[in-house]
């Protein structure tokens, strides 16, 4: 059982968490259009494919931060229509100890090793 004050801290971890992702990409862009407009000026094609390299690193980065700001934006969603910490799948609560590690887990334990033994399956069987 999640009490409410738990719940209410593990809300502020989701928020904190969603504006240090947001604070990093901000810089990160900045960084990148520092590094892009010192290139236009003096760049040979050595630091030109360096800076693809850069570029892409950054947009992998990026792309890896969308997806984990997508899942706390859903999280937080669930605190307002009540359904936080609830199991996706079998719609029973989510132990305290897995949201702590894991604060935007939408499955419970059970769940989410049956999901990750099916991946696995399904991982074997398209290898063969
Ligand atoms: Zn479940």
């Amino acid at each position: 059982m999640v009490t409410k004050k738990q719940k209410e801290t593990l809300r502020e971890v989701l928020v904190k968490e969603l504006s240090d992702i947001e604070e990093r990409n901000r810089k990160s862009v900045h960084e990148m259009e520092d590094v892009m407009s010192n290139q236009r000026l003096e760049g040979d094609e050595a630091d030109q494919s360096a800076l693809i390299e850069q570029r892409n690193y950054a947009l992998r980065l990026r792309d890896r931060d969308r997806k984990m700001i997508n899942k706390l934006q859903a999280s937080l969603r669930k605190f307002e229509d009540g359904s936080y910490g609830i199991c996706d799948s079998c719609g029973l609560e989510i132990s305290h100890d897995r949201l702590k590690t894991r604060p935007v887990a939408s499955l419970c334990i059970e769940c989410k090793l049956e999901q990750e033994q099916r991946e696995e399956r399904d991982k074997s069987i398209r290898r063969r």
